[in-house]
């Protein structure tokens, strides 16, 4: 087995230099060529962590076919100043796939990850949440074969449950992801979505590793044709977000995945000025898919999701 650091150059629009860190592991067998990328959102670094977990136990430990490729922060500026977007720019990178070599930084980026993409048998792209959140697959739902080899890994990888978006249809916030974008260009992919670092357990995080593992040696990834629709093992989802009405000091009431009914108390905001209370009520049924640790929150921050079943 080999290990090769290499890394993926970038012009940012003033002509400076930036350049993204791919790693390699070469199993110097024939096998699929798999890519995980973690860090589009600077302030997200629970995948930087299982990259390296990954990497030491597979060097150490297990036995592989094929390449595993990793680009450990694809926003290092973000990861430096702790945002979520770009901060040239102040873009999601996550919003602009599938790229332009002649945009700004982040099209520049977008399009850079996308074409090194393009040439894999499987792509998961690593994120997680600022929120309590279980460990979540996220699904593209589209009619073609990487959305079904796709489904396969994801259930090899066995994830809590899934957030399933619809490419190109109901969810179309969503149509510049990675994700989205290569199941759209047949390339099998999935996002994964999970608590912050800090409050990942290292049984958690043990788990992860184990069933990335897994995934990346899902058997459908190399033995395509794949056109039988496939069915996702754990329950799938839709989410719908929801926002405060107010600044304040943030208490969930609700543990994580238990089920709401529209309008029904799931916390509450006391206010600083005069340390009233008032409830936070979900905008529809379903079960609380994320939701905030207790903390201080300005006006609409994003508070957590409701997740409503579609399997
Ligand atoms: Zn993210």
């Amino acid at each position: 087995m080999k290990f090769y650091k290499g890394k993926i150059n970038i012009s940012a629009p003033n002509e400076s230099k930036l350049s993204l860190p791919l790693l390699k592991l070469d199993s110097e067998k024939p096998g699929p060529k798999r890519l995980l990328v973690a860090n589009q959102h600077g302030s997200e670094t629970a995948g930087i962590m299982l990259i390296y977990k990954l990497f030491e136990k597979i060097k150490a430990s297990l036995d592989f076919n094929g390449s595993l490729f990793a680009v450990t922060t694809a926003n290092p500026l973000g990861l430096i100043r702790g945002t979520r977007n770009v901060p040239v720019g102040d873009k999601n990178l996550n919003r602009q796939y599938p790229g332009n070599l002649i945009g700004d930084l982040s099209a520049q980026t977008a399009a850079k990850i996308f074409d090194l993409a393009l040439g894999m048998d499987l792509v998961i792209d690593l994120h997680n949440f600022s929120r309590q959140s279980m460990i979540i697959g996220v699904a593209i739902d589209y009619a073609n074969q990487a959305a079904n080899i796709s489904k396969e890994v994801i259930n090899e990888f066995l994830p809590d449950a899934v957030w399933q978006i619809t490419a190109k249809g109901a969810d179309p916030e969503f149509d510049g992801c990675l994700d989205t974008n290569l199941i759209i260009n047949n390339i099998p992919a999935f996002g994964l979505e999970m608590p912050p670092l800090e409050f990942l357990s290292d049984r958690e995080i043990e788990r992860i590793i184990e069933s990335l593992y897994r995934a990346i040696n899902c058997q459908f990834l190399l033995n395509q044709p794949k056109d039988q629709i496939v069915k996702l093992i754990c329950p799938a989802y839709e989410t719908k977000k929801f926002y405060s009405n107010q600044a304040g000091i943030f208490l969930p009431e609700k543990t994580l995945f238990a089920e709401v009914i529209k309008g029904e108390k799931i916390g509450t905001i006391i206010d600083v000025n005069d340390l009233s209370k008032k409830p936070v009520n979900s905008p529809e049924s379903g079960i609380l898919f994320t939701v905030k640790y207790k903390c201080f929150v300005q006006l609409e921050a994003k508070l957590g999701s409701i997740g409503r079943k579609v399997n």
